[in-house]
């Protein structure tokens, strides 16, 4: 597995899906990896079952444009967790959803 460190994204190719960067390093257990978008509501919730879990966790907030330029509250989350930890925590999206 590879890993695009511009992207925080691990991918089995060559090139990085989202930014097309060719020179990916083998990823590593440690590696902060995108697992997936979350809901708001779901994000703070889902941060506390991770936390039981012993499972470290990244939130980023994520909207649309226009929501950041007017500073309203941002209708989701972008999820990052450590590579190690990528499928029990895709495991726990698909549960949750
Ligand atoms: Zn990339």
């Amino acid at each position: 597995m590879n890993f695009c460190e511009g992207c925080n994204i691990a991918c089995e190719g060559e090139r990085c899906p989202q930014c097309g960067r060719k020179k990916l390093r083998a990823v590593d257990g440690e590696d902060f990896c995108l697992a997936g978008r979350v809901e708001r509501a779901f994000g703070d919730s889902l941060k506390e079952h991770l936390q039981n879990e012993n499972i470290d966790c990244v939130l980023m907030p994520y909207g649309t444009g226009v929501r950041a330029k007017f500073a309203l509250p941002l209708e989701s989350y972008l999820l990052y967790v450590r590579y190690k930890h990528l499928d029990r925590v895709r495991q726990i999206l698909k549960d949750e959803a």
